[in-house]
């Protein structure tokens, strides 16, 4: 009777504090929204940028977004590898490449054997260009986006509009349903989509590309935003690691003279900060040109920015270039959000900021201060491999190939030729390991007996679609990775990877800060929680409560 009372009176409470809080904003006919989200994917960013040029960014970009949102400050990616069309794709389905399908940025088919370009599709053709640069749809992507969620809530009233440089960063995030995404063409210098989407460009976006904005921002060079002894977070400019402009500049310093050559190689405006400029430009007019915010249903613009990537690649985490890009962006965010202000109003939109993937320090960087590092020659560990099963054999035939860390095996053929397919993986696992810069090899299918530590075996897990990526896996030691000697890259489960930037902004948004772990497959699933919608078909990820009001 007492504990029926003390249930009696704990539904009371709980009915009258949600009827306080939660239920409120239910009240009226309507389910409140936010007018717009803005999905804003720094390519390349790692975490510790958030605070490494902190000091130096304005009230109005980053800062903002830290001082009036909501940081999860060790926020995860839980797949492997930790590349481009992977990351874009786990953070708009909340689910993970062994379920999602966007294992790389290229896969090789195992079962027709067929090399795919995440995004390629043959059945399309270019709009905006007449070359192939269009031929791209997101029919690859097995699952929906959050973006398709919305749209299929709203019985497709809500508008969803992708832009970046890069294809794969544009379309993945816009999901299946998109109204439009436009990427950049590198032959043309313009914004470009594909017939997936619609057969011609809107007159806004033939503007756009008229007005020739890239020949404009690269006009002045590249120069530091602020004198060059105050880059005191970065190397000096002139160091072995950082990569040049091939056939244009001796040595990799300031100033870069982008405009004696963007005309003839107008993809190098992707490795300034002047893409991201352009990129958040065209944000700017798709956003006016498809009225985005401004219906009654709520609409997504997706947004990454990947110059940060390029500039990580051929500079390194640790240049001025990579600074100054940041501070740039930085700059270029600050008068986004003031737009968004503007036409969309303050309070009535919400952003989140996050990233695809980190990045490592440069080899020679890590050598320099005595730190942990290597170069991984996984072509030269893949013919040792094939050597050695050949010496076993009688043939190397049965190694497939090797793509995104993955080895595949024959298994067809090892049938055929009635060896034992579970001693070729042994023997295989048992000689990668003895290889420089391997931590570990794995054979996934056995996984579970594989004496991994976590997070490294459900990273590993996540990853693998037996479709889309060979049997066995290379796992590198910390700070090893293929270089050709200057620059970065990224793909590895360590924290410089796979730590990433993830801060919520606006309407439904709390402000504050947790320490907690967090996971890249979280973002659709708040989003999804915020806006009221069903959660995307393959989502793994869990609504990160606290974020919310
Ligand atoms: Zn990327």
């Amino acid at each position: 009777m007492k504990q029926r009372l003390i249930g009696c009176i704990t539904f009371i409470f709980c009915f009258l504090a949600l009827s306080q809080t939660g239920f409120a904003q239910d009240r009226g006919n309507q389910v409140e929204r936010p007018k717009l989200v803005v999905g804003i994917v720094v390519d390349q960013m790692r975490w510790d940028y958030l605070y490494r040029y902190y000091d130096r960014y304005g009230n109005g970009g980053f800062k903002r977004m830290l001082n009036e949102g909501f940081t999860c400050e060790n926020a995860f990616i839980s797949h492997l590898p930790s590349f481009t069309a992977v990351g874009h794709a786990t953070v708009y389905t909340g689910s993970v490449p062994a379920i999602h399908g966007i294992t790389g940025n290229d896969w090789n088919d195992q079962v027709t054997g067929r090399k795919w370009y995440c995004v390629e599709d043959t059945a399309v053709q270019s709009v905006g260009a007449d070359n192939d640069n269009g031929k791209m749809s997101p029919r690859n992507l097995l699952v929906t986006t959050v973006t398709d969620e919305l749209r299929l809530a709203t019985n497709f009233h809500s508008k969803v509009v992708g832009v970046s440089l890069k294809d794969r960063a544009s379309i993945i995030p816009a999901g299946h349903a998109a109204n439009a995404a436009f990427w950049f063409d590198d032959k043309t210098g313009r914004f470009i989509t594909s017939t997936y989407y619609m057969n011609d460009l809107p007159d806004w976006a033939k503007k756009f590309n008229d007005a020739d904005m890239p020949s404009k921002l690269v006009a002045g060079d590249w120069h530091t935003l602020y004198p060059m002894n105050t880059y005191v977070q970065s190397t000096a400019d002139n160091v072995v690691w950082e990569g040049v402009v091939k056939d244009e500049e001796e040595s990799p310093v300031f100033p870069h003279m982008i405009s004696r050559f963007y005309n003839k190689k107008k993809g190098e405006v992707r490795t300034t900060p002047f893409g991201n400029t352009l990129t958040l430009e065209f944000a700017k007019a798709a956003l006016k040109g498809y009225q985005l915010g401004q219906g009654s249903y709520t609409d997504f613009l997706t947004i990454n920015c990947a110059s940060t990537d390029y500039v990580g690649h051929r500079y390194g985490p640790n240049s001025i270039e990579v600074e100054d890009t940041y501070l740039r962006l930085d700059k270029d965010f600050e008068d986004f959000f003031y737009f968004l202000d503007r036409t969309v109003g303050i309070g009535n939109y919400t952003v989140f900021l996050t990233a695809d993937h980190g990045a490592a320090h440069s080899i020679k960087f890590m050598e320099e201060y005595n730190l942990p590092a290597g170069f991984l020659k996984t072509k030269d560990i893949v013919n040792n491999l094939k050597a050695y099963i050949k010496a076993k054999y009688k043939t190397d035939k049965i190694i497939k190939e090797d793509l995104n860390y993955h080895v595949a095996l024959d298994k067809p053929l090892i049938d055929r030729l009635k060896l034992n397919y579970e001693q070729v993986k042994r023997d295989a696992v048992l000689f990668l390991q003895t290889q420089p810069g391997v931590e570990f090899a794995v054979d996934i299918e056995n996984l579970g007996s594989s004496p991994l530590p976590e997070p490294i075996k459900s990273m590993i897990a996540n990853g693998y679609n037996p479709k889309r990526a060979g049997a066995l896996m290379i796992v590198q030691e910390s700070g090893w990775f293929g270089s050709s000697g200057t620059g970065t890259t990224h793909g590895s489960w360590n924290p410089h990877d796979t730590h990433i930037p993830m801060v919520f902004m606006g309407w439904g948004i709390k402000h504050g800060r947790s320490t907690d772990t967090y996971h890249m497959t979280d973002i659709a699933p708040t989003i999804a929680a915020m806006l009221r919608i069903q959660i995307p078909s393959g989502a793994t990820g869990r609504v990160v409560s606290e974020a919310l009001k």
